[in-house]
């Protein structure tokens, strides 16, 4: 493995995404080979912490991943803590100061990755000290790697990404999507490309409609200060589920390169049509979850979490469905939902394919002397908590007379081999490390999402709406049942 050379700086060194996330996934490359000797983190926060204190937490982030003693000395000796307030000017002379040392001692060549793991309001002011402190190197790169939610709306959306474009040009910019880091979002391509009994039928000629389910079991847990603000719809539609519509809209690209996926996709989210207010109010839903009970635990209602305003409107839920207005995929319904606190928590697709032109076998009656009613083939794209994908068939049933019978072809990660698969993070920095921008939102895939969102999150914010209106613990509010129904069709959600 080549061992890549860099400087991270982790604004926000000290908060949860850091220890979480991104430790455990630099010491995965670390273990690796991926970085060696030639790199050194600096952790910028504002509590004020020694160098020792820091290499202490970073080795407690670790130990779960097992390493010797030797190993983990080694590893957190590369990481260097500098107490430091975003807003302060000052401070990012002491940074530069630091920087410029490390960069000698362990011989980094000016390769800089700043990683924003902080709340966004900070990301403007720090970037622009990072230009007018002189921090910025001008030998090497400086790549800047930040995090979700870019911008509230389209509009503080662009202006955040005019403050960011005035110091770093595109290509250095890494605005994270953890999902697009995730294995299976990356098979999603390689079911589609690789094998032409899919790819040949991946269009509105075969396909009956598309299914996106992200399903958490868990309810807002401790992020009610944020997630009050932000809602199912920016936080999960806007960014996550979008990116999947892309993926499974997009042409194939020419080649499996940045340019072309990211040219292909952003055709795709141009091509999802803009819907007048009234028609986002006929194709979404959305829900707020009330008390409720599953496997004999009882749960709050959203409205009763810390943090979270006691008449909260901000929706816990959401389905709807998007039109895409091209040659390809003109008339299919690509039906997305996602929510909190519901049965089971999965992130999965379904292709649901068109049925037979004519079911020849409508007069064979069944065991329980039905007629026979041929089920859908159904090709589901499993994303967490097990990867991998299934295929859902019709064959016959052994025996006399004639039955059909659904059959499900299955092909999973098992758990362990999921758990050795690169975490989307491990990814996403080495990813970032190589220049790499594949996985990765671009302006322009991210400012057409926000178009589209906006126009539904108006159109909610100008209507009343009944909350709570699912219990914990269920697939949601009935009116995302109903969506389906009244065109015939229903959400396909097997084990
Ligand atoms: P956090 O609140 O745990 O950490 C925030 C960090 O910012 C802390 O280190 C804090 O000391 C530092 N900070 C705050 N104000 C500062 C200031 N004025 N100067 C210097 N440092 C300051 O937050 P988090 O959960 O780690 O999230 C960070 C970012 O990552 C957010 O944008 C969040 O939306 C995003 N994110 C987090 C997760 C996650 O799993 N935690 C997942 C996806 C995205």
């Amino acid at each position: 493995m080549n061992e890549k050379i860099a400087l991270f700086t982790i604004f926000g060194g000290t908060g949860d995404l850091a220890k979480r996330k991104l430790y455990p996934s630099l010491f995965r490359l670390y273990r690796k080979g991926s970085i060696a000797e030639h790199f050194a983190v600096i952790g910028t926060a504002r509590r004020d912490w020694s160098d020792e204190h820091y290499r202490e937490i970073v080795r407690e982030t670790i130990k779960d991943l097992n390493p010797t003693p030797e190993e983990a000395d080694a590893f957190s000796s590369h990481f260097y803590y500098q107490a430091h307030d975003v807003n302060d000017s000052e401070h990012y002379d002491t940074l530069k100061r630091l920087s410029d040392t490390l960069n000698d001692k362990y011989e980094l060549g000016g390769n800089h990755i700043y990683y924003l793991a902080m709340a966004p309001q900070f990301f403007g002011t720090i970037v622009q000290h990072l230009k007018s402190q002189a921090i910025l190197t001008d030998n090497g790169f400086d790549r800047l790697v930040i995090e979700k939610p870019f911008g509230a709306d389209y509009d503080s959306a662009y202006q955040l990404n005019e403050e960011i474009r005035a110091v770093f040009p595109e290509k250095d910019i890494f605005r994270i999507d953890h999902y697009l880091g995730k294995e299976m979002i990356q098979n999603i391509s390689a079911i589609r490309f690789a094998n032409n009994i899919f790819e040949s039928q991946w269009n509105n000629r075969y396909i009956d409609n598309v299914q996106i389910t992200f399903a958490e079991s868990l309810g807002v847990e401790d992020r009610g200060g944020y997630y009050d603000h932000s809602g199912a719809l920016k936080d999960m539609v806007q960014n996550h589920i979008l990116q999947v519509v892309s993926l499974l809209a997009m042409e194939p690209p020419v080649a499996f390169s940045e340019a072309e996926i990211r040219a292909e996709k952003v055709k795709a989210l141009q091509a999802i049509r803009l819907y007048s207010e009234e028609e986002a109010l006929a194709n979404f839903v959305r829900g707020q979850y009330g008390q409720g009970k599953l496997d004999d635990q009882e749960f709050v209602s959203y409205r009763e979490e810390p943090n979270v305003d006691e008449h909260s409107q901000i929706e816990t839920f959401v389905a709807g469905k998007f039109l895409i207005d091209n040659f390809r995929w003109s008339g299919v319904p690509f039906y997305i939902r996602t929510g909190k606190r519901l049965t089971e928590k999965g992130t999965r697709i379904n292709i649901v394919f068109k049925q037979v032109p004519v079911n020849v076998f409508k007069d064979d009656i069944d065991k329980c002397g039905e007629k026979t009613d041929l089920p859908p083939n159904v090709l589901t794209i499993y994303i967490q908590p097990t990867e991998g994908f299934s295929m859902t068939l019709n064959g016959k049933e052994i025996g006399q007379g004639f039955t059909t019978t659904p059959v499900k072809l299955d092909y999973r990660h098992s758990a362990e081999t999921t758990g050795n698969s690169p975490e989307a993070y491990e990814k996403l920095l080495l990813d970032s490390l190589n220049g790499d921008g594949t996985n990765f939102s671009h302006w322009d895939e991210v400012a057409q999402s926000w178009r589209i969102v906006d126009i539904i999150r108006q159109a909610w914010d100008k209507t009343a709406v009944d909350f709570p209106n699912y219990a914990a613990g269920s697939m949601g509010p009935e009116t995302a049942f109903d969506l389906l129904e009244k065109d015939g069709f229903t959400w396909d959600w097997q084990p």
